[in-house]
């Protein structure tokens, strides 16, 4: 199911940030776990009482050589075009400024549910703050203290109650949808045109065009996909657009609904931080992925400059050692057929189980020849391991005490687990449990 979308605005220095790693509490530490990623703390998923939503603190998306009124203006557009609801903030102990009504303004003509929120009300005493701002007109302002942590629960109910009743879109289980991510003028597009117009492909229009993604069914070789094209529908012209983590928005949602990612590289422009930044969120969302080098035809061929490229890749992104790497061009559609049946297999990898009995052979087998590792004097035995779920594939290994099964030693059984089943272009999870 697609998840509601919150986005928090308001000027500078009312507490967006602050507000933002409150409500994300120990996620943001954990997504930036992936080595080699570096992360823009701007989005992250929240969990309140049985809901899950994401959250965007739209404060962290720069809009570099603009005044800052323009700014502000910009990402309160930028939360209107994202979001379900709008969580304003302003700073109770300032009282209402001139910038705070500007984005009232916006806010207010473009009827999204909005909830005003007063922060820096760090006590009761203070609560009388709070009244000048039924001014701004969005009813009741609810009081916060990002820094203490106070009045955040009622916040969210109210947040809550305002998400729209979410339209699930059928997707059949068959059908592999797919979705093309990078840094901006990386050729998204242009794949995507490419692809639709490749030689045997039947292209139809479908229902399920989003409101961030158009759809696109095609079908070839036997086989149903479903491009979501995020690129295609950008409304050009908006400053924002262009920018390096608004494209990263705009993949985290063609993420969540993909069954494979791929992702778009420059042969051009080489390897920049921000294409880390976006692969690393589909690594984290446990999706089948491909890496495409576009722009091939820009480069001089040579006997060793895909095999150069390669490795340039493979040290940058050394979380995505599964993922296969494919060199092509939009241009001059050189590979481009290839493409298509690497996300078929990529996708049969993602959803593929394994028989338990071969499993259990291989580990032990694994486990015969070369010893568990010894912690505190304690040896690790591993008694069973079974395969739980797919998309992507995720194992338990029982064990006798999951407290020293180190990320070394997980590494260890998925590589095993890879070498004896492929499982090309998908991340595996590992899970330790104590055998009961
Ligand atoms: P942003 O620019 O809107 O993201 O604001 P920040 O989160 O960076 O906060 C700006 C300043 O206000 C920082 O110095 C925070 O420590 C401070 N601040 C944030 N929330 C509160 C609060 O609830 N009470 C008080 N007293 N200060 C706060
Ligand atoms: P997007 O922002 O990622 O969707 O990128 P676009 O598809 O709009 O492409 C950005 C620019 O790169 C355009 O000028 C394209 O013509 C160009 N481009 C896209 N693919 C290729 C390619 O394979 N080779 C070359 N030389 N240029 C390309």
């Amino acid at each position: 199911m697609r998840k509601a979308t919150v986005a928090i605005v308001g000027r500078p220095n009312v507490g967006k940030s602050t507000i933002f790693n409150r409500l994300v509490g120990e996620r943001v530490s954990i997504v930036e776990d992936v080595p080699g990623v570096t992360r823009d703390r701007i989005y992250a998923e929240v969990e309140w009482l049985s809901t899950s939503f994401n959250l965007i603190d739209t404060g962290g998306i720069e809009i570099s050589d603009e005044p800052m009124l323009q700014k502000i203006k910009n990402q309160a557009e930028i939360a209107i075009d994202e979001a379900d609801v709008i969580i304003f903030i302003v700073n109770g102990r300032d009282g209402i400024t001139a910038q705070d009504e500007e984005v009232a303004k916006i806010l207010y003509k473009s009827n999204k549910p909005t909830v005003l929120a007063v922060n820096k009300v760090d006590n009761v005493e203070m609560r009388e703050l709070l009244y000048e701002f039924y001014a701004l007109g969005f009813g009741e302002p609810f009081p916060i203290s990002g820094t203490h942590g106070l009045g955040l629960g009622d916040l969210l109910d109210e947040v809550v109650h305002h998400f729209p009743e979410i339209e699930e879109i059928e997707k059949d289980e068959d059908t592999i949808y797919f979705s093309l991510i990078g840094r901006p003028n990386v050729g998204k597009s242009s794949l995507v045109n490419a692809i639709l117009n490749e030689d045997r492909v039947i292209v139809s229009d479908m229902e399920g065009t989003t409101r961030d993604a158009i759809d696109t069914f095609i079908h070839k070789d036997d086989q149903d996909f479903v491009i979501i094209d995020t690129a295609g529908i950008r409304k050009k012209g908006k400053v924002y657009e262009s920018t390096e983590k608004y494209s990263v928005l705009r993949a985290l949602r063609a993420i969540e609904r993909s069954d494979v990612v791929l992702v778009v590289l420059d042969a051009d422009t080489g390897i920049r931080e921000q294409d880390k930044t976006i692969a690393g969120y589909a690594h984290d969302a446990g999706k089948g992925i491909v890496i495409v080098v576009n722009k091939w035809d820009t480069v001089e061929t040579s006997e060793t400059a895909m095999k150069e490229f390669e490795l340039t890749v493979r040290e940058q992104f050394p979380f995505l050692d599964y993922a296969p790497i494919i060199f092509l061009s939009a241009k001059t559609k050189k590979r481009l057929q290839r493409l298509t049946p690497i996300v078929k297999l990529v996708s049969e990898s993602h959803s593929k189980r394994v028989p338990t009995n071969v499993l259990n052979d291989i580990i032990m087998d694994a486990m015969a020849m070369n010893p568990t590792p010894t912690v505190k004097g304690n040896r690790l035995k591993v008694l069973y391991v079974t395969q739980v779920g797919v998309k992507p594939p995720t194992f338990v290994l029982f064990v006798n005490d999951p407290e020293i099964v180190h990320f070394s030693f997980k590494r260890f059984i998925e590589n095993r687990i890879r070498e004896a089943f492929g499982f090309t272009g998908t991340p595996i999870h590992i899970i330790a449990r104590r055998r009961a």
